[in-house]
Protein backbone atom coordinates (compact mmCIF):
# COMPACT_ATOMS: atom_id res chain seq x y z
CA UNK A 1 0.00 0.00 0.00
CA UNK A 2 1.26 3.36 -0.91
CA UNK A 3 1.38 6.16 1.93
CA UNK A 4 -1.13 8.75 1.53
CA UNK A 5 0.94 12.07 0.41
CA UNK A 6 1.06 14.58 2.95
CA UNK A 7 -2.09 14.18 4.70
CA UNK A 8 -3.50 17.86 4.75
CA UNK A 9 -3.37 17.46 8.78
CA UNK A 10 0.21 17.97 8.32
CA UNK A 11 1.13 21.39 9.60
CA UNK A 12 4.97 22.15 7.57
CA UNK A 13 5.22 25.48 9.47
CA UNK A 14 6.22 27.01 6.83
CA UNK A 15 6.95 31.05 6.69
CA UNK A 16 3.87 33.62 5.72
CA UNK A 17 4.77 34.66 2.08
CA UNK A 18 6.25 37.74 1.24
CA UNK A 19 6.59 40.59 3.21
CA UNK A 20 7.94 44.00 3.58
CA UNK A 21 11.71 43.83 5.25
CA UNK A 22 11.81 47.81 4.87
CA UNK A 23 11.57 47.59 8.77
CA UNK A 24 15.17 45.33 8.73
CA UNK A 25 16.62 48.63 6.72
CA UNK A 26 17.79 51.50 7.42
CA UNK A 27 18.37 54.55 4.41
CA UNK A 28 21.56 53.75 5.10
CA UNK A 29 22.80 50.85 4.53
CA UNK A 30 22.23 49.35 7.80
CA UNK A 31 20.59 45.82 8.51
CA UNK A 32 18.45 46.55 11.98
CA UNK A 33 16.50 43.84 14.16
CA UNK A 34 15.92 45.64 17.73
CA UNK A 35 19.52 46.33 19.01
CA UNK A 36 21.19 44.88 16.38
CA UNK A 37 22.61 46.80 13.97
CA UNK A 38 25.13 45.05 11.03
CA UNK A 39 26.84 47.19 8.07
CA UNK A 40 29.78 47.15 5.85
CA UNK A 41 31.82 47.97 8.81
CA UNK A 42 30.63 45.16 10.97
CA UNK A 43 28.15 43.78 13.61
CA UNK A 44 27.10 45.79 16.60
CA UNK A 45 24.50 45.79 19.79
CA UNK A 46 23.52 49.12 20.05
CA UNK A 47 22.78 48.14 24.05
CA UNK A 48 26.38 47.94 24.07
CA UNK A 49 27.30 51.43 24.44
CA UNK A 50 24.66 51.85 27.58
CA UNK A 51 26.54 51.75 30.67
CA UNK A 52 25.43 48.17 32.19
CA UNK A 53 24.31 46.61 29.15
CA UNK A 54 25.80 42.97 29.62
CA UNK A 55 28.78 42.48 26.94
CA UNK A 56 28.66 39.93 24.23
CA UNK A 57 30.51 37.13 25.74
CA UNK A 58 32.77 37.25 22.40
CA UNK A 59 34.75 39.80 21.42
CA UNK A 60 34.56 40.53 17.62
CA UNK A 61 37.60 40.86 15.44
CA UNK A 62 37.74 44.63 14.78
CA UNK A 63 40.07 44.42 12.25
CA UNK A 64 38.46 42.65 9.71
CA UNK A 65 37.01 43.68 6.62
CA UNK A 66 36.16 42.74 3.62
CA UNK A 67 37.91 44.17 1.48
CA UNK A 68 40.69 42.76 2.77
CA UNK A 69 39.35 39.25 1.74
CA UNK A 70 40.14 38.00 -1.11
CA UNK A 71 37.62 34.71 -2.89
CA UNK A 72 40.29 31.39 -3.33
CA UNK A 73 37.04 29.70 -4.37
CA UNK A 74 33.31 28.40 -4.14
CA UNK A 75 33.40 25.39 -1.72
CA UNK A 76 29.70 25.23 -1.25
CA UNK A 77 26.11 25.96 -1.86
CA UNK A 78 23.15 25.38 0.50
CA UNK A 79 19.49 27.20 0.08
CA UNK A 80 20.29 30.19 1.51
CA UNK A 81 23.02 31.30 -0.88
CA UNK A 82 27.07 30.44 -1.64
CA UNK A 83 30.12 29.74 0.73
CA UNK A 84 33.66 30.94 -0.30
CA UNK A 85 36.90 29.89 0.69
CA UNK A 86 38.36 33.04 1.45
CA UNK A 87 41.96 34.45 2.25
CA UNK A 88 42.99 37.84 4.12
CA UNK A 89 45.28 39.43 2.17
CA UNK A 90 47.45 40.91 5.28
CA UNK A 91 47.46 38.18 7.62
CA UNK A 92 46.97 35.43 4.81
CA UNK A 93 44.64 33.30 7.34
CA UNK A 94 41.87 31.18 5.63
CA UNK A 95 38.21 31.98 6.25
CA UNK A 96 34.73 30.45 4.94
CA UNK A 97 32.19 33.58 3.99
CA UNK A 98 28.89 32.36 4.19
CA UNK A 99 27.06 35.24 1.95
CA UNK A 100 23.22 35.70 2.41
CA UNK A 101 21.16 37.44 -0.22
CA UNK A 102 18.22 39.53 1.65
CA UNK A 103 14.87 38.17 -0.09
CA UNK A 104 11.42 39.72 0.43
CA UNK A 105 10.57 37.43 3.52
CA UNK A 106 10.21 38.96 6.73
CA UNK A 107 10.97 35.59 8.66
CA UNK A 108 14.08 35.04 6.70
CA UNK A 109 15.23 38.51 7.98
CA UNK A 110 14.35 37.45 11.36
CA UNK A 111 15.97 34.46 10.82
CA UNK A 112 19.20 36.25 9.99
CA UNK A 113 19.31 38.41 12.67
CA UNK A 114 18.65 35.26 15.30
CA UNK A 115 21.90 33.21 13.77
CA UNK A 116 23.72 36.74 13.82
CA UNK A 117 23.09 37.18 17.94
CA UNK A 118 23.36 33.78 18.61
CA UNK A 119 26.80 33.85 17.06
CA UNK A 120 27.41 36.85 19.69
CA UNK A 121 27.01 34.86 22.22
CA UNK A 122 27.84 31.39 21.77
CA UNK A 123 31.35 30.16 21.97
CA UNK A 124 32.32 26.32 22.30
CA UNK A 125 34.99 24.27 20.94
CA UNK A 126 32.57 22.70 19.63
CA UNK A 127 30.45 24.99 17.38
CA UNK A 128 32.02 26.69 14.41
CA UNK A 129 33.75 30.09 15.62
CA UNK A 130 31.83 33.47 13.54
CA UNK A 131 34.50 36.13 13.74
CA UNK A 132 32.23 39.33 12.30
CA UNK A 133 29.39 39.98 9.90
CA UNK A 134 28.79 42.63 7.07
CA UNK A 135 25.58 43.88 5.40
CA UNK A 136 26.65 45.37 2.05
CA UNK A 137 24.90 45.29 -1.17
CA UNK A 138 21.66 43.27 0.00
CA UNK A 139 23.37 40.95 1.56
CA UNK A 140 24.97 39.64 4.93
CA UNK A 141 28.26 37.84 5.01
CA UNK A 142 29.52 35.86 7.59
CA UNK A 143 32.73 35.32 8.52
CA UNK A 144 33.45 32.02 9.76
CA UNK A 145 36.19 29.73 10.54
CA UNK A 146 36.92 27.62 7.95
CA UNK A 147 36.75 23.63 8.08
CA UNK A 148 38.80 22.24 5.57
CA UNK A 149 37.33 18.69 5.94
CA UNK A 150 34.02 19.85 4.77
CA UNK A 151 30.67 18.82 6.08
CA UNK A 152 29.80 15.21 7.42
CA UNK A 153 27.55 14.61 4.12
CA UNK A 154 30.85 15.44 1.73
CA UNK A 155 32.99 12.56 3.99
CA UNK A 156 29.99 10.75 3.91
CA UNK A 157 29.65 10.58 -0.35
CA UNK A 158 33.55 9.85 0.09
CA UNK A 159 33.35 6.78 1.92
CA UNK A 160 29.87 5.77 1.89
CA UNK A 161 29.47 5.00 5.52
CA UNK A 162 31.42 5.41 8.26
CA UNK A 163 32.65 2.98 11.07
CA UNK A 164 31.32 2.76 14.41
CA UNK A 165 34.25 3.44 16.42
CA UNK A 166 34.99 6.59 14.36
CA UNK A 167 31.08 7.61 14.42
CA UNK A 168 31.42 7.37 18.27
CA UNK A 169 34.19 10.29 18.88
CA UNK A 170 32.63 12.49 16.24
CA UNK A 171 29.17 11.56 18.12
CA UNK A 172 30.76 12.50 21.70
CA UNK A 173 31.74 15.78 19.96
CA UNK A 174 28.54 16.37 18.33
CA UNK A 175 26.76 16.12 22.10
CA UNK A 176 29.47 18.33 23.74
CA UNK A 177 29.01 21.19 21.22
CA UNK A 178 24.34 20.76 21.38
CA UNK A 179 24.68 19.97 24.97
CA UNK A 180 26.51 23.78 25.28
CA UNK A 181 23.48 24.52 22.77
CA UNK A 182 20.46 23.12 24.80
CA UNK A 183 21.81 23.68 28.48
CA UNK A 184 24.04 26.50 28.79
CA UNK A 185 22.43 28.74 25.90
CA UNK A 186 19.00 27.25 25.69
CA UNK A 187 19.16 27.13 21.94
CA UNK A 188 17.72 24.31 20.09
CA UNK A 189 19.62 24.15 16.52
CA UNK A 190 16.53 23.11 14.41
CA UNK A 191 18.49 22.15 11.43
CA UNK A 192 21.05 19.36 12.77
CA UNK A 193 22.06 17.45 9.61
CA UNK A 194 25.36 15.94 8.07
CA UNK A 195 26.02 19.14 5.75
CA UNK A 196 25.66 20.90 9.13
CA UNK A 197 28.80 19.31 11.21
CA UNK A 198 32.05 19.81 9.47
CA UNK A 199 35.15 18.48 9.98
CA UNK A 200 38.89 19.75 10.32
CA UNK A 201 42.23 18.22 9.88
CA UNK A 202 43.37 18.67 13.56
CA UNK A 203 39.87 15.91 13.90
CA UNK A 204 37.70 18.51 15.26
CA UNK A 205 34.15 18.09 14.46
CA UNK A 206 31.68 21.43 14.90
CA UNK A 207 28.13 22.60 14.83
CA UNK A 208 27.24 25.07 12.89
CA UNK A 209 24.14 26.91 10.66
CA UNK A 210 21.74 28.03 14.07
CA UNK A 211 18.47 28.24 12.29
CA UNK A 212 18.76 30.10 9.20
CA UNK A 213 18.65 27.69 6.45
CA UNK A 214 15.41 26.22 8.06
CA UNK A 215 13.52 29.61 7.50
CA UNK A 216 14.76 30.35 3.93
CA UNK A 217 13.44 27.43 2.72
CA UNK A 218 10.47 28.78 1.14
CA UNK A 219 7.34 26.82 -0.23
CA UNK A 220 8.21 26.44 -3.31
CA UNK A 221 11.84 25.11 -2.85
CA UNK A 222 9.74 22.84 0.00
CA UNK A 223 7.35 21.14 -2.80
CA UNK A 224 10.26 20.51 -5.50
CA UNK A 225 13.32 19.40 -3.12
CA UNK A 226 13.86 15.88 -1.97
CA UNK A 227 17.15 16.57 -0.18
CA UNK A 228 17.12 19.17 2.43
CA UNK A 229 15.93 19.89 6.23
CA UNK A 230 12.80 18.06 5.98
CA UNK A 231 14.42 14.77 6.26
CA UNK A 232 16.19 15.58 9.08
CA UNK A 233 12.65 17.06 11.08
CA UNK A 234 11.23 15.58 14.11
CA UNK A 235 7.46 14.24 13.49
CA UNK A 236 6.61 16.71 16.13
CA UNK A 237 7.76 19.73 14.49
CA UNK A 238 6.22 18.19 10.59
CA UNK A 239 2.90 17.95 12.48
CA UNK A 240 3.74 22.09 13.16
CA UNK A 241 3.72 20.94 17.49
CA UNK A 242 5.51 22.90 20.04
CA UNK A 243 8.85 21.11 20.16
CA UNK A 244 11.75 22.19 22.21
CA UNK A 245 15.54 20.65 22.50
CA UNK A 246 14.32 17.16 21.95
CA UNK A 247 13.51 17.72 18.42
CA UNK A 248 17.34 18.18 17.72
CA UNK A 249 17.75 14.68 19.51
CA UNK A 250 15.77 12.92 16.70
CA UNK A 251 17.72 14.57 13.91
CA UNK A 252 20.95 13.58 15.70
CA UNK A 253 20.02 9.66 16.10
CA UNK A 254 18.46 10.01 12.22
CA UNK A 255 21.84 11.38 10.80
CA UNK A 256 23.97 8.98 12.79
CA UNK A 257 22.06 6.12 11.86
CA UNK A 258 22.41 7.42 8.27
CA UNK A 259 25.87 7.56 8.64
CA UNK A 260 26.20 3.91 10.10
CA UNK A 261 23.97 2.63 7.20
CA UNK A 262 25.42 4.74 4.26
CA UNK A 263 21.68 5.60 3.35
CA UNK A 264 18.61 7.81 4.69
CA UNK A 265 16.69 5.32 7.30
CA UNK A 266 13.37 6.01 5.55
CA UNK A 267 12.78 4.68 2.48
CA UNK A 268 9.74 4.60 -0.21
CA UNK A 269 6.79 2.08 0.94
CA UNK A 270 7.50 0.03 -2.65
CA UNK A 271 10.85 -1.59 -3.09
CA UNK A 272 12.62 -0.07 -5.96
CA UNK A 273 10.85 3.35 -6.35
CA UNK A 274 12.18 7.16 -5.62
CA UNK A 275 11.11 9.59 -3.48
CA UNK A 276 9.51 11.83 -5.82
CA UNK A 277 8.38 14.93 -3.88
CA UNK A 278 9.61 15.90 -0.05
CA UNK A 279 5.86 15.46 0.91
CA UNK A 280 6.10 11.78 1.00
CA UNK A 281 9.48 11.75 3.27
CA UNK A 282 7.46 13.87 5.87
CA UNK A 283 4.56 11.70 5.66
CA UNK A 284 6.81 8.40 6.23
CA UNK A 285 8.49 10.26 9.16
CA UNK A 286 4.62 10.78 11.16
CA UNK A 287 3.26 7.32 9.89
CA UNK A 288 5.98 5.11 10.07
CA UNK A 289 7.23 3.42 13.07
CA UNK A 290 10.98 4.87 14.21
CA UNK A 291 13.93 3.30 12.11
CA UNK A 292 16.46 1.39 14.40
CA UNK A 293 19.67 0.26 13.66
CA UNK A 294 20.18 -3.15 12.04
CA UNK A 295 20.97 -5.38 15.31
CA UNK A 296 23.37 -7.84 13.42
CA UNK A 297 25.28 -5.10 11.74
CA UNK A 298 26.03 -3.10 14.58
CA UNK A 299 27.24 -3.20 18.43
CA UNK A 300 24.29 -3.46 21.12
CA UNK A 301 25.47 0.32 22.60
CA UNK A 302 24.87 1.60 18.79
CA UNK A 303 21.25 0.08 18.64
CA UNK A 304 20.48 1.15 21.91
CA UNK A 305 22.05 4.84 21.38
CA UNK A 306 19.69 5.27 17.78
CA UNK A 307 17.01 4.14 19.76
CA UNK A 308 17.33 6.09 22.76
CA UNK A 309 17.63 9.20 19.92
CA UNK A 310 14.55 8.17 17.61
CA UNK A 311 11.71 7.92 19.76
CA UNK A 312 8.40 9.46 17.99
CA UNK A 313 7.07 10.88 21.54
CA UNK A 314 9.77 13.30 22.33
CA UNK A 315 9.49 12.65 26.60
CA UNK A 316 10.92 9.23 25.27
CA UNK A 317 14.20 11.08 24.14
CA UNK A 318 17.13 11.03 26.19
CA UNK A 319 18.95 14.60 26.57
CA UNK A 320 22.23 15.33 24.85
CA UNK A 321 23.62 15.16 28.63
CA UNK A 322 22.17 12.08 28.95
CA UNK A 323 23.40 10.96 25.78
CA UNK A 324 27.38 11.81 26.67
CA UNK A 325 26.69 8.79 29.52
CA UNK A 326 25.91 6.61 27.08
CA UNK A 327 27.42 3.36 27.09
CA UNK A 328 28.18 3.59 22.74
CA UNK A 329 29.30 7.12 23.69
CA UNK A 330 31.84 6.46 26.30
CA UNK A 331 32.59 2.71 24.68
CA UNK A 332 35.65 4.18 22.08
CA UNK A 333 38.37 5.47 24.31
CA UNK A 334 39.32 9.09 22.92
CA UNK A 335 42.54 8.76 22.92
CA UNK A 336 42.60 4.99 21.04
CA UNK A 337 40.21 6.80 17.53
CA UNK A 338 42.00 9.07 15.81
CA UNK A 339 39.49 11.33 14.04
CA UNK A 340 42.21 13.35 12.35
CA UNK A 341 44.11 10.53 10.48
CA UNK A 342 40.41 9.13 9.56
CA UNK A 343 39.52 12.49 7.77
CA UNK A 344 42.72 12.60 5.76
CA UNK A 345 43.07 8.88 4.47
CA UNK A 346 39.23 9.37 3.46
CA UNK A 347 40.79 12.20 1.16
CA UNK A 348 37.92 14.89 2.70
CA UNK A 349 40.70 17.36 4.04
CA UNK A 350 41.40 20.57 1.28
CA UNK A 351 44.87 20.03 0.03
CA UNK A 352 47.15 22.19 1.99
CA UNK A 353 46.59 25.91 0.51
CA UNK A 354 49.30 28.41 -0.64
CA UNK A 355 49.71 31.06 1.79
P1 LIG B 1 21.16 24.15 3.64
O1 LIG B 1 21.14 25.43 2.90
O2 LIG B 1 19.96 23.32 3.39
O3 LIG B 1 21.46 24.33 5.10
P2 LIG B 1 23.86 23.26 3.44
O4 LIG B 1 24.05 23.11 4.92
O5 LIG B 1 24.55 22.23 2.58
O6 LIG B 1 22.35 23.26 3.05
P3 LIG B 1 25.39 25.70 3.57
O7 LIG B 1 25.22 25.84 5.04
O8 LIG B 1 25.33 26.92 2.74
O9 LIG B 1 24.31 24.70 2.97
O10 LIG B 1 26.78 24.97 3.34
C1 LIG B 1 27.12 24.43 2.09
C2 LIG B 1 28.42 23.66 2.19
O11 LIG B 1 29.49 24.60 2.40
C3 LIG B 1 28.52 22.69 3.38
O12 LIG B 1 27.96 21.44 3.07
C4 LIG B 1 30.04 22.59 3.55
O13 LIG B 1 30.57 21.67 2.61
C5 LIG B 1 30.51 24.01 3.15
N1 LIG B 1 30.76 24.85 4.34
C6 LIG B 1 29.86 25.58 5.03
N2 LIG B 1 30.46 26.26 6.06
C7 LIG B 1 31.77 25.93 6.00
C8 LIG B 1 32.93 26.28 6.80
N3 LIG B 1 32.81 27.09 7.85
N4 LIG B 1 34.12 25.74 6.46
C9 LIG B 1 34.22 24.91 5.39
N5 LIG B 1 33.18 24.53 4.60
C10 LIG B 1 31.97 25.04 4.90
MG1 LIG C 1 24.52 24.45 6.36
Amino acid sequence: MKRGCLSPNLNLSLPPPEQSISKFLTQSGTFKDGDLRVNKDGIQLVSQSEPGAPPPIKPLDDQLSLADLEVVKVIGKGGGGNVQLVKHKLTCQFFALKVIQLNTEESTCRAISQELRINLYSQCPYLVSCYQSFYHNGAVSIILEFMDGGSLSDLLKKVGRIPEDILGAICKRVLRGLSYLHHERRIIHRDLKPSNLLINHRGEVKITDFGVSKILTNSTSLANTVVGTYHYMSPERIRGNSHGNKSDIWSLGLLFLECATGKFPYSPSEPGERWTNVYEVVDAIVESPPPRAPSGQFSPEFCSFVSDCIQKNPEDRKSARELLEHGFVKMYDEASVDLSSYFSNAGSLTPKLPI
